[in-house]
């Protein structure tokens, strides 16, 4: 073995509430776990606004005050918290190959995955287009909505995350205008209504893009049709926003783990277990039902005991400590 290759006893793979969590976890039940947050440190939850369903937080948090709370958490224990993007990994040995932006390579006894899930686009060429430029398309009201203050803006989407973002950008943007591709809301009750009641907000049904429309630098307007009629007709609006959901973060793991046909990795029902012993998945990477902060924080938690149960299988002098248990 070479002098570059390190061996970590647990490997965390992602900075959400999922990885830190277990980082915690693991990090109380001596597995000296090493974490490396990825290109989003801190996850989604860093680009939420208020977070007010977490349990603990009566008057609610922000995403990043929160992610930065967890990562203190997670060292006061000691927990390895390092910047890095795992670009490749090996499954198919005893050991599990890990490869931290296409240099550093590191050995683990086991895998946590708490690599979550991005942002979905349309795809249009258009809307790419002035996405690649910086020109005016973005999936993250609460990064962006800054630069729209007092302009007319768009969002496309019909769930929570839509809700939330157009609610806050109503209270930035001269108008949001909402599209809607079905006659009716995915999104809670309590979210839709919230959209529905607010002013500046206006919401087209059964409504799609066609185009978004621009000068070449940046956005002017959104072609949108309507989907019952095929009337196309076109928004003024600067800025143009995707909420329609998020893709896991699990490419990287294909050919070696199960996945299902989103590529959500596949895990033992009740359990963090993957198909490949030894490595185990939390949060959004496996989770396409629930998807919350808290269920993330569950399931990280499950990921570090099913590794320490397992580290203790393997390796009798490794004690299963009762503290990650309290
Ligand atoms: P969802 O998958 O719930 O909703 C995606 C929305 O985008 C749907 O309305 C869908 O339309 C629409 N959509 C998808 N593709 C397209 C397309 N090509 N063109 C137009 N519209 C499209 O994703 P969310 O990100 O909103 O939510 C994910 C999870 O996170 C949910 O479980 C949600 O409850 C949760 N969440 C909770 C929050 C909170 O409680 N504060 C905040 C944000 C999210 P259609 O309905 O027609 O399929």
């Amino acid at each position: 073995m070479s002098d570059t290759i390190e061996k970590v006893k647990c490997l965390i793979i992602g900075s959400g509430p999922a990885g830190y969590t277990a980082a915690i976890y693991a990090a109380r039940a001596n597995m000296s776990p090493v974490l490396y947050q990825g290109t989003q440190p801190g996850g989604q939850l860093t680009t939420t606004n208020e977070v007010e369903n977490f349990p603990g937080y009566p008057e609610g948090v922000t995403g990043p005050e929160m992610m930065m709370q967890l990562q203190a958490q997670a060292q006061r224990f000691e927990a390895d918290i390092r910047d890095g993007w795992i670009t490749k990994v090996d499954f198919s040995g005893d050991v599990h190959k890990v490869w931290v932006n296409e240099e550093k390579e590191i050995h683990c006894d086991t895998v946590i995955i708490s690599t979550g899930a991005s942002a979905k686009y349309l795809g249009l060429d258009s809307e790419q287009k002035y996405l690649k430029l910086g020109g005016g398309v973005s999936a993250c009201a609460v990064c962006d909505g800054f630069f729209y203050r007092n302009q007319e803006v768009v969002i496309v989407g019909a769930g929570d995350s839509a809700c939330e973002e157009a609610h806050y950008l109503s209270k930035l943007c001269k108008k949001v205008t909402m599209l809607v591709r079905r006659d009716e809301f995915r999104a809670s009750k309590i979210m839709a209504t919230r959209v529905k009641n607010t002013e500046n907000i206006e919401i087209l049904f059964n409504t799609e893009t066609d185009e978004v429309l621009g000068d070449g630098q940046v956005v002017t307007g959104v072609r949108v049709i309507n989907n019952k009629t095929n009337e196309k007709h076109e928004i003024e609006a600067t800025g143009f926003f995707v909420a329609i959901g998020h893709k896991p973060n699990t490419d990287i793991f294909k050919g070696f783990l199960e996945l299902d046909e989103t590529g959500y990795i596949i895990n033992t029902p009740g359990t963090s277990k993957t198909n490949i012993e030894g490595v185990f998945v939390s949060g959004d990477a496996a989770d396409h039902v629930y998807r919350q902060a808290v269920t993330a924080a569950g399931t990280g938690c499950m990921a570090a005991l099913d590794a320490e149960r397992y580290l203790a299988a393997k390796d009798a002098t490794f004690e299963v400590s009762t503290s990650s248990y309290n």
